[in-house]
């Protein structure tokens, strides 16, 4: 678990205890997740969320390769499934179809967060911002999202 977060400080350049870190695989919430980051903003008054995808991801690819998912990996696939039919969708496959997805993924969380009525209430009083944004595996870059 540390190690994991010594990877997103590293990505952000950011101290100990800067970040608060909800991390899922495939960057996918659930009522959990939207709970700690409720927690984060109401509590430790963090002011910026980051909804961060990364290339190539493992997830992504298990949701564009379908197929059973083992244990409660099908919850993360499931999360991911719209995206990737929007994706499918537009004829797009392969690889591309996995980055596309990752980044449509990114979006899907975003609105996700945004239903939450104490997230909602924070956006639109000002004190807190939201932005997606996607780690590139091969260049260490993070590439943001236009709003
Ligand atoms: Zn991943």
């Amino acid at each position: 678990m540390f190690k994991l977060t010594k990877y997103v400080l590293m990505v952000f350049d950011q101290a100990l205890g800067d970040l608060f870190v909800v991390r899922t695989a495939g960057n996918v919430v659930d009522p959990v997740a939207i709970g700690s980051v409720e927690y984060a903003l109401e509590h430790l008054k963090v002011p910026l969320i980051v909804v961060l995808g990364h290339m190539k991801c493992g997830a992504v690819k298990a949701t564009v390769a379908g197929g059973e998912a083992p244990g409660s990996i099908g919850a993360v696939v499931a999360k991911i499934k719209p995206s990737f039919d929007k994706v499918k969708a537009n004829g797009v496959a392969g690889d591309e179809a996995v980055e596309e997805t990752a980044t449509e993924n990114v979006g899907a969380t975003i609105a996700e967060l945004k239903k939450s009525p104490v997230i909602k209430h924070l956006l639109e009083s000002g004190k807190v911002s939201i932005v997606g944004a996607k780690y590139h595996l091969d260049t260490g870059k993070v590439q943001w999202f236009e709003q």
